[in-house]
């Protein structure tokens, strides 16, 4: 049986949209991963830590065999791959695979937090998220459309450019 998952891709290091494309030729060339949606590429003013270029950001939905935590370590192989090194929190990175959403699943292990952590804060994880389903609703019952508007309207929450 397989499940529908999100990946949130983001890059801010090098040519960003070449790491992007080559994160989505590894991700669809895993057993028991198919590439099912993508949204645009977005140009992000950088979060949390602001002080870096900013960041290219996209969303893909799969429909997955592999189970989360099989998911993420995956994820990570590719990281290593493409040759991410284990660098500042939050800071610069060539590339960086987020496991957004599992189905429905609520999921709180040190390793693997699902629904990603700050999936609600981040408006360039949301609104390609909604590009690709608008009518998404979360495990706690909220709908992307509502989270997004509460979220517009309260300050400071970065710039976003569609490509
Ligand atoms: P961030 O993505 O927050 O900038 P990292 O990519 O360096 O930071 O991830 C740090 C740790 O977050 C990883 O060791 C991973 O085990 C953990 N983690 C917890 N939940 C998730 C998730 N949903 N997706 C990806 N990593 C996660
Ligand atoms: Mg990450």
């Amino acid at each position: 049986m397989s499940t529908k998952a999100y990946i949130g891709l983001g890059s801010n290091i090098g040519d960003k949209k070449i790491n992007l494309g080559q994160a989505r030729v590894l991700i669809e060339d895993l057993e028991g991963v198919r590439i099912s949606e993508m949204s645009s590429l977005y140009e992000t003013s950088p979060w949390g830590k602001t002080d870096q270029e900013g960041f290219l950001n996209q969303v893909i939905e799969i429909e997955t065999e592999l189970n989360p935590l099989e998911l993420l370590r995956q994820l990570q192989a590719i990281e290593i791959k493409l040759g991410r090194r284990r660098q500042v929190h939050w800071g610069p990175r060539n590339i960086d695979l987020d496991v957004l959403l599992y189905g429905r699943e609520i999921i709180d292990q040190e390793e693997l937090k699902v629904p990603h952590p700050y999936l609600m804060q981040r408006l360039f994880v949301l609104v390609p998220l909604a590009e690709i389903d608008s009518e998404l609703e979360f495990p706690d019952g909220s709908k992307i459309g509502e989270v997004l508007t509460r979220l517009t309207k309260s300050a400071d929450t970065g710039d976003l450019r569609k490509l």
